[in-house]
């Protein structure tokens, strides 16, 4: 039995679409014959969430950080109550292993604690020395947000709560791949008791998303999706530059190995980072850069702990497997069929991935690893963002060509160097392209106290996380002066300028 739907929440009651344009359905990643949800939609829905967001949002702001901040605490409170619920629906329809899932559930609280501390420091009003006045930070008004369905929660809710702590409304459109689990946060946000209007959801696929993201009346779009959607809605907003439009988008991230690494280390980080969560987390590893001296002891590594990864049914608790399915089918049928392609003798199977043939029923792959023998930045290994288990492997003579081939691809959200020389990680820092550069650490596991995002087509230069409160906002500078009394004078300044009334 499919779970219930609720339909849209707009102005804090729920609604089925009376006419909808279509009934999208849910299929359970890790046993595809069993629907876990079905929802009627309607992009008519949007106008009604952007009305109610529109109307709700000067009393919101109003209110003041501490009235906006009882809300917020009362839903800290039911999403601590319903952290088992919320992990079991992200397993559900997303396909992580539940062990995972917990995490993502339970990060939606430390998201809370760090946005409303010192995430606030960072709009916090400004009153430099010297000035007689400063700035401070204004809500944008009516905030949208867009989710993806890796992580159906973490990352919408990294945006929607430093909107409302900023004094924004806003209207949530999750990925349609995982409806259900924002269905329950948003139960979690009815029994907060916020106001009518303050936040709002709209169920669809990417037509409701298109209607929200270009509506005239919506004054930020805080996507997180794939290069081809955030392309697709900066031009559908073009005409409109008053819009805030902040991009987290892609990844083909690379790790670079250096000759003097701690081998296993760096085979353990990079084996996490690219089978964790399928492959399919944006900052997942997918190209790792190799000193020639070294590329074949790791090599050897990888393909061992690529053997041993675990695959399975994301309920098994007994055995928590690392990796579940993948979530839906064309991510599915794009990383099986790739695994047939060569790209014309660019990349080498070193270590055969594709359709997990032990488990028919679901989305269930095995990781592949590659070797390059040239480099093809835009190869359907090499440049396409796979979001499944995958690397490609490249060996480099020297710094000089490793960074050159990190570099080579359209990406650049994260990369990591292993290397026992800090010197050396800090000369290479200076030529490599990306948002988040670690050493010694893989490129996955980021920190909510840091900012995320990307540049080249990772990323608008919109960082998450920490900063996300910078583009929920916008700086109002005002100078200030005392009242003047009834005897005021404007003489002096420009004014001792104007010529006599008499002469
Ligand atoms: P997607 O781009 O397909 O969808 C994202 C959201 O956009 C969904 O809600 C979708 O319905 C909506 N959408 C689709 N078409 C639209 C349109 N024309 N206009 C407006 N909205 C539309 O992404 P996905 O497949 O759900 O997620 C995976 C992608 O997200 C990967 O590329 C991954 O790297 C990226 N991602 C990035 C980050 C980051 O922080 N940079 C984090 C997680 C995922």
């Amino acid at each position: 039995m499919p779970e219930s739907c609720r339909g849209n929440f707009i102005a804090n009651t729920w609604t089925i679409p009376d006419s909808p344009d279509r009934v999208a359905t849910r299929e359970n990643p890790a046993d595809n014959d069993q629907t876990v949800f079905e929802f009627p939609w309607a992009e008519s829905a949007v106008d009604r969430a952007v009305v109610s967001a529109k109307d709700a949002q000067p009393d919101w702001d109003r209110r003041g950080l501490a009235g906006r901040m009882d809300c917020i605490e009362r839903f800290r409170a039911e999403l601590e109550e319903r952290r088992d619920d919320l992990a079991r629906a992200i397993s559900l329809e997303m396909g992580k292993p539940l062990w995972e899932a917990k995490g993502e559930a339970g990060a939606l609280v430390k998201k809370i604690d760090v946005m409303s501390d010192e995430g606030l420091d960072h709009t916090a009003p400004v009153s430099p020395d010297g000035v007689d006045g400063g700035w401070r930070y204004r809500p944008l008004g009516v905030a949208a947000v867009l989710g993806p369905y890796n992580f159906p929660l973490h990352l919408p809710n990294g945006q929607i709560i430093p909107a409302l702590l900023t004094g924004n409304t806003v209207v949530v459109k999750p990925s349609e791949f995982t409806p259900l689990s924002m269905q329950l946060y948003f139960e979690c946000l009815q029994q907060a008791g916020f106001p009518d209007g303050v936040v709002n959801l709209v169920q669809g696929p990417g037509p409701v998303g298109a209607r929200l993201s270009s509506h005239r009346d919506v004054d930020a779009v805080l996507f997180t999706g794939s290069w081809r959607t955030g392309r697709i809605i900066r031009e559908a907003t073009l005409d409109q530059p008053g819009k805030m439009v902040a991009l987290e988008m892609g990844g083909k991230n690379t790790t670079i190995v250096c000759g003097d690494a701690n081998l296993d280390q760096a085979a353990a980080a990079i084996a996490e980072s690219a089978c964790l969560t399928t492959g399919q987390r944006c900052s997942a590893t997918s190209r790792v850069v190799v000193h020639e001296d070294v590329v074949d002891e790791l090599t050897d590594r990888l393909v061992d702990l690529f053997e041993r990864t675990t695959t399975g049914d994301p309920f098994d608790e007994d055995n928590e497997p690392l990796m579940g399915p993948l979530a839906t089918r064309p991510g599915f049928r794009k990383f099986v069929n790739v695994q047939d392609d060569d790209e014309d003798g660019a990349v080498k199977p070193v270590l055969k991935g594709g359709a997990d043939d032990e488990r028919p029923g679901g989305y269930f792959v095995r990781p592949a690893i590659w070797r390059a023998t040239d480099v093809d930045r835009h190869g359907a290994h090499q440049g396409t963002e796979l979001f499944g288990p995958e690397i490609v492997i490249y060996s480099a003579a020297d710094d000089q060509e490793a960074t050159r081939v990190a570099n080579a691809t359209d990406y650049g959200l994260a990369m990591s160097v292993f290397t026992a020389d800090e010197e050396r990680f800090d000369q290479m820092s200076y030529d490599l392209k990306a948002g988040i550069l670690n050493l010694n650490r893989s490129t996955v596991g980021a920190s909510s106290r840091l900012p995320f995002g990307g540049v080249k087509k990772s990323g608008n230069f919109r960082p998450a996380a920490v900063l996300a409160g910078l583009f929920c906002t916008y700086p109002v500078a005002s100078l200030r002066a005392d009242v003047a009394g009834p005897d005021h004078q404007p003489d002096g300044g420009v004014l001792s300028r104007l010529r006599d009334r008499d002469s």
